[in-house]
């Protein structure tokens, strides 16, 4: 649709429902006008009607989800216990079981507590992250145009609204020109609708079919309006909703899901485990009660209460992280595809260059101007026109803003008193590649100003402006014109035409028959870590692929400057080419080591993500404008640009770059990479206990010795000693050799039998070696001899247990160290580079001082004081775990031939 966009038009009708009135009588019914409001207005009803916001209406009370963290599966089966303690203490007084029982309580509520400030700290963290990108709105007040924060908006306000904004509250459009907005946000319907400015009875009152109501959240997709806002906050429709239904609880990533699904398992895994051991105790004859403790004591030791709440707060402290680096993460499962992405099809300009455009070189009445700082004699006045006239940019505060390019151009052509006023435009669109303005002339009549890529402006011209003469377009300049535009092309210059005509009759004026005014060329040089970025991604196995809509040539030598293309014949395809090929020919195309694809459109970047995507690649792409949003969608991680991009874009994208930098990208990957080896890091360092907890409880049943450690004391360890170091090794930071290593594989689970392997079968049995021994050393200084029953409240039994705590927790501290990397030896990692783990190792050191040596330790856990001599004999152990995993991990290095760089 190639028509120009024409002021809205007038009616008069006196119903008093907005979207029956004529535009005028909805402006005034809102005391605004043309002008918009008065400053003072508007501050006025600021302070009136309140922020425009939509506020978490239905948000959860915080006591109902703090009470949640004592009632969910985990907390239910501590009850159950705590329960059956009372009661075998009922029924058989004396054996410690009432201790047990308030143990077991403390310990839910510890653990609840603990859930809900990690959980709340999520929350808080995702919260902050959406204050971090304000959108903006461009405002009339007092005759000027401002660009204000969506918030500061009141009903009366004159919002002047195109292509790619979102509505920013409910408003009556006055004037409109190819307005089509989506609805999606509200009926999920997601085909563009018209809007105009046009009265319209017919809607009876139904605010989502009138045709000339924008309501807020829904999307522009084309065209602009002005319009005035009618109703801010929670009094929009958009706000009505959220107060009806319940906020929606965020999506969970894929990997919370495997959490969710790996500790249900290991849950199911803990009861059958409980319910063998109850059968072996009831065989080998223990009291029921005590048997059923066990049992529960087991069950309790293996189910993973923590894990959940600890990969939430992971994902949510790598956003955060993330967003210090200035990536904005929209979505929680975005953080775990970015760290395995495999391919990055990335923009050009703005994200690999500075998108701070300046003008280098013009090519005008046959001749080339280079490093013209001014306007060279001679050059048209038309020229200069163009460049000052033809533009989308708005003035908030008498400053453009608006595409760096246009601005270069404006500020280039210098002040031109305007001819008349604009009247129409043809808007840029990646598709077309050129825009047009038509403006008064004062004379009568008017001029058409338009700019664009030279292979689709000078198609339109029909003759060429030689200083004053006019001469014909005809093969002889259309040579000249394009060894020009190569030329410049070659050099990494964005090379646009400008071409001017007199239009007679304004009605059904369109780009044909031009006079074609000259050709300038722009510089836009790279951002100056690109280079570096790329070459990470080169090291981290990650594929950057170009996509742009520029000219083959300016993308080529910038591509060479950045270091994206080192080959001397990369394959270059231009959006026609892609068109043309079948899907398979194009997946075929994609193996090329270098590819670069030029002259694109937002539809042929969507094929391409989806060819790779067929190749079995993760695929993250960038986009800012409104077609770019299905790309966007499709891709494994859609990303926007915060500052250039649209509000479309922004919606569509998972992440969104507050700096529109490349780089970016790239260290958001390196976090997403993080938080899953971080999460494994963890996983390794709370399953390894799991195995000195049950090595006792076999030595028991088979060897019939005392008990080694007591059902209260396993809590002791799962729930507090070992919370706080799992979680500060969730929280480590990224290690550069992350970015080193190629992407993993798509299929590779969190939990992979490495790792299992690495937790069960090395450092868990290395720990229970440590706690049996150090059980019998305590047991054999105190005239133990093997095969002689101890009773529970016998002394030496009860030193007996504290000591073996006391190693499983001191191995456990060892095993902090060499939990931080699977294969680099601890002493790369400076301890001070995560302080959190240096407080998780002194409240551990703390909380086992408390077991051992406080009257309420003693008597929750069931301990009595050691004397330092267990101490002496427990310590070796945690050197030992430690020196035995660096000699693994040193083995394997070597085994793998040094693919480790060093650090
Ligand atoms: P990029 O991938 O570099 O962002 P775009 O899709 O923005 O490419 O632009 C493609 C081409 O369209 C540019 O090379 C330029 O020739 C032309 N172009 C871009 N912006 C404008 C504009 N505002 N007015 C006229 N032509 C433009
Ligand atoms: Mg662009």
């Amino acid at each position: 649709m190639l028509a120009f966009r024409w002021a809205g038009t007038t009616m008069s009708l006196c119903d008093p429902r907005i979207e029956s009135q004529s535009p005028e009588a909805a402006l005034s019914s809102f005391g605004s006008g043309s002008e918009g409001l008065t400053r003072e207005e508007a501050v006025r009803r600021r302070a009136e009607f309140g922020p425009n916001r939509v506020e978490a209406v239905t948000r959860i009370p915080l006591w109902r989800t703090f009470l949640r963290e004592f009632s969910d599966f985990f907390a239910l089966i501590l009850w159950l216990a705590a329960g059956m303690a009372f009661v075998s203490e009922g029924a058989n007084p004396g054996q410690g079981m009432a201790g047990l029982g308030f143990a077991i309580i403390g310990v839910i509520l510890v653990n609840g507590c603990f859930s809900f400030w990690q959980a709340y700290r999520a929350e808080q963290a995702l919260a902050a992250l959406r204050q971090l990108l304000p959108q903006v709105a461009h405002v009339r007040r007092s005759g000027e145009t401002l660009a204000l924060n969506v918030e500061d908006l009141v009903p009366g306000d004159l919002v002047l609204l195109a292509e790619g904004d979102k509505v920013p509250a409910d408003c009556r459009i006055v004037a409109a020109w190819g307005l089509r907005v989506n609805l999606a946000t509200l009926t999920g319907e997601s085909r563009p609708k018209a809007r105009s400015a046009k009265a319209d009875a017919a809607a009876g009152g139904n605010v989502l079919v009138a045709r000339n109501l924008l309501l807020a959240g829904t999307l522009i997709v084309s065209g602009g309006c002005r319009a005035v806002v009618y109703a801010t906050g929670m009094r929009t429709e958009f706000g009505r909703i959220a107060h009806l239904t319940q906020t929606v609880g965020a999506a969970e990533s894929p990997l919370q899901r495997e959490i969710r699904r790996v500790s249900h398992l290991v849950a199911l895994l803990a009861l059958g485990l409980g319910l063998v051991f109850f059968l072996i105790g009831d065989w080998i004859g223990l009291p029921f009660w005590a048997n059923a403790m066990f049992a529960i004591g087991i069950i309790v030791a293996n189910v993973p209460e923590g894990l959940l709440p600890t990969v939430t707060l992971a994902l949510a402290l790598a956003t955060q992280r993330m967003a210090r680096r200035n990536a904005l993460v929209r979505h929680l499962p975005a953080v775990e595809a970015l760290g395995s992405t495999t391919v990055i099809l990335t923009d050009k300009t703005g994200t690999l260059t500075r998108n701070s455009m300046a003008v280098r070189e013009l090519y005008v009445a046959g001749a080339h101007h280079l490093a013209a700082p001014r306007w060279p004699r001679g050059a048209d006045l038309r020229l200069r026109s163009v460049a000052r006239f033809c533009h989308a940019l708005k003035f908030p505060g008498g400053q453009p803003s608006g595409d760096p390019m246009e601005i270069a151009l404006w500020q280039f052509a210098g002040e031109i008193p305007e001819p008349g006023g604009r009247i129409g435009d043809m808007p840029f669109d990646a598709e077309r590649r050129r825009m047009s303005v038509l403006m008064a002339e004062p004379g009568g009549g008017a001029s058409l100003w338009c700019k664009g890529a030279p292979e689709t402006v000078l198609p339109l011209c029909l003759s060429w402006l030689d200083g004053d003469a006019e001469r014909p377009f005809d093969d002889a300049a259309w040579q000249a014109f394009r060894c020009a535009h190569e030329d410049m092309a070659n050099r990494g210059l964005r090379v646009l035409a400008l071409a001017w005509k007199p239009v007679a009759e304004v009605a059904g004026a369109d780009e044909s028959g031009l006079r074609l005014c000259g050709l300038i060329g722009l510089e836009d040089p790279p951002r100056p870590d690109v280079r570096e970025a790329v070459t990470r991604c080169h090291e981290a196995g990650l594929r950057v692929i170009m996509v742009t809509g520029d000219h083959p040539r300016t993308a080529v030598a910038l591509a060479r400057e950045v270091d994206l293309i080192r080959t001397p014949a990369p394959v270059v395809l231009n959006g026609e080419e892609v068109r043309k090929m079948s899907p398979a020919a194009l997946q075929l195309a994609l193996d090329a080591p270098e590819i670069l694809f030029a002259r694109v459109t937002a539809e042929q970047k969507m094929v391409i993500v989806q060819a790779l995507q067929r190749k079995g690649e993760i695929v993250a792409v960038t986009g800012d404008g409104v077609n770019d949003a299905p790309a966007l969608k499709t891709a494994d991680i859609g990303i926007a640009m915060g500052r250039s991009g649209t509000d479309v874009a922004r919606e569509a994208a998972d992440i969104v770059l507050l700096d529109d930098h490349f780089a970016t990208i790239v260290n958001a990957v390196e976090e997403g990479r993080t938080v899953f080896e971080n999460i494994r890091k963890f996983l390794t360092y709370i399953l390894t206990s799991n195995i000195p907890e049950i090595v006792p409880y076999l030595a028991f049943v088979l060897f019939r010795i005392p008990l080694p450690l007591t059902v209260i004391q396993i809590l002791a360890v799962d729930l507090g000693t070992d919370i706080l170091p799992a979680l500060a090794l969730g929280a480590e930071r990224p290690h550069p050799d992350i970015m080193r290593l190629p992407p993993r594989p798509r299929q590779e689970r969190l939990l992979s039998w490495p790792l299992l392997a690495r937790a069960y079968l090395f450092l868990g049995p290395l720990e229970a070696f440590g706690a049996m021994m150090v059980f019998f050393h305590v047991l054999g200084a105190g005239g133990w001899s093997p095969g002689q029953q101890l009773a529970v409240a016998d002394p030496l039994y009860l030193r007996g247990t504290t000591a073996c705590l006391l190693a499983i927790v001191l191995t456990q501290m060892a095993n902090v160290f060499v939990c931080r990397h699977p294969l680099l030896p601890t002493w790369r990692f400076p301890l001070l580079s995560n302080p959190l783990l240096l407080l998780g190792l002194v409240v551990e050191a703390l909380l086992l001082l408390a077991l051992v040596y406080t009257p309420w330790g003693n008597l929750l856990f069931g301990t009595v004081p050691l004397a330092g001599s267990a101490w002496l004999y427990a310590m070796p152990f945690g050197l030992l775990l430690l020196v035995a995993e660096e000699m693994r991990k040193g083995i394997v290095r070597g085994r793998q031939g040094a693919p480790l760089p060093r650090s």
